[in-house]
């Protein structure tokens, strides 16, 4: 049925699939073979199709319907459709790619790269970034026989310190748990994985795993400028324990004369609501935050980010997550510490604008969104964008929001004052 998409399309559209599938998109296969699959996967998506278990299903009044069987027509017409009009704005976009990412009145984003692997073609980005945002760490213990070493880990983190050097490089420890299990280790089942033992719970769960990663990150911390980032912090007892364990790490490692760089900062993912709303406390005790929109507004809106039958609660453009968002945000640059998003908001073209008019001076993204933003925010203005941001914070529904930014969008208003110029 897909076999005649051809591969060019394929590679694409899976671009065009992280930008419209938030979560999901990470879970899917990127091997040789699943381009064009998932670029049509990607491609459904904003048409309103979604997957369960690997087939298409599309939504018939209150009921989800396999569409499967006569997926071949439909795909052909809706795919060549939206990809017309996907390769035309991508056409658009590219030249935007290399420029400094400054706004319309010259004031300047930082722009992170997210990335899954120490690969050429993930550093590929790093010509047109300013810092590594996101690491995820997870792509060296998934689909191994055993855990990797700590030779094998410190190998990985020294190759991206040293690429981006003296540029900073956010690694997150492991991320694992929720729907990631490990094939290496024995994880048993919860009713309730995304609620239960992930991240850095299990590190402390297993602090021998999270003390070989820390001993691999401190050894490469000579190599670059490096921020841990400790995910799913959900209270200031995880940031001491956790800084504790990191400690003990670095006195382990001095006392067999092992280098590591003293300017090394320990930063936490604010995607939990519980630290969002003590973020004036978190913030003297870390050195940075990143904001992870994919988690936070997974536990803000009580939506399973994986679930499809409840993926109309996720509300990526829901005005609490403004909210919220703007109130970290507030308490960091009162603080004077760094805050960042790497999340997929940080990288969607209609969120952005009201990120930076609440405050964000960094953002965190995957390679295929760097032209895009770069493009949106030269075209906007830190007046304007704060506007947008008190105008959808008092909006009643992500609904109202998202048509807000969608109207503006189209009617080609974030680009009012570079017309002026
Ligand atoms: C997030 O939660 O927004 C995030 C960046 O982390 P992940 O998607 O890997 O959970
Ligand atoms: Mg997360």
């Amino acid at each position: 049925m897909l076999d005649d998409i051809e591969r060019g399309r394929g590679f694409i559209a899976a671009a065009h699939l992280k930008e419209t599938i938030p979560g999901v998109y990470r879970d899917m296969k990127f091997g040789e073979g699943h381009t064009d699959y998932v670029s049509c996967v990607g491609l459904l998506y904003s048409m309103g199709v979604r997957i369960f278990t690997g087939e298409f299903w599309h939504k018939d009044g209150d009921d989800w319907r396999r569409s499967l069987s006569d997926a071949s027509s439909f795909l052909r017409k809706k795919i060549d459709t939206a990809m017309e009009r996907y390769l035309a704005d991508k056409e658009a976009e590219r030249k935007f790619i290399s420029v400094q990412p400054l706004m319309a009145d010259g004031t300047r984003i930082d722009i992170g790269l997210n990335i899954g692997s120490s690969s050429p073609a993930a550093l590929e980005g790093a010509k047109y970034t300013d810092m590594v945002g996101l690491f995820r760490t997870e792509f060296l213990y998934m689909e191994k026989p055993a855990l990797p070493d700590e030779q094998e880990q410190f190998e990985a983190y020294k190759k991206i310190l040293r690429e981006y050097a003296p540029r900073p490089v956010t690694i997150r420890t492991l991320d694992i748990g929720g729907d990631k299990t490990l094939e290496c280790m024995n994880m048993p089942r919860e009713d309730n994985p995304f609620l239960g033992n992930r991240a850095l719970r299990l590190c402390f769960d297993k602090p021998n795993i999270f003390k070989t990663q820390i001993r691999a990150l401190l050894r490469a911390s000579v190599h670059g400028s490096l921020w841990i980032m400790l995910p799913m912090v959900g209270s200031i007892d995880d940031i001491r324990r956790a800084k504790s364990m990191i400690d003990d790490v670095r006195v382990e490692l001095d006392r067999e004369d092992i280098a590591c760089s003293s300017e090394t900062r320990i930063g936490i993912m604010v995607e939990i609501p519980s630290i969002a709303l003590i973020a004036d406390i978190a913030a003297q005790e870390v050195d940075f935050a990143s904001i992870g929109t994919n988690d936070l507004c997974q536990y803000l809106t009580a939506t399973d980010r994986l679930n499809p039958y409840v993926s109309g609660y996720y509300q990526s453009y829901h005005p609490a997550m403004f909210r919220i968002i703007g109130h970290v945000v507030e308490e960091f640059d009162k603080a004077g510490k760094p805050i960042c998003v790497c999340g997929e908001m940080g990288g969607d073209k209609l969120a952005v604008p009201v990120l930076v008019g609440l405050g964000l001076r960094k953002l965190s993204m995957g390679i295929s969104s760097v032209a895009g933003i770069k493009r949106v925010l030269s075209t906007l203005t830190m007046e304007h964008a704060a506007r947008l941001a008190d105008a959808v914070k008092n909006m009643p529904t992500a609904a109202d929001v998202e048509s807000y930014l969608k109207k503006i969008s189209a009617e080609g208003e974030f680009q009012c004052k570079r017309r002026a110029q």
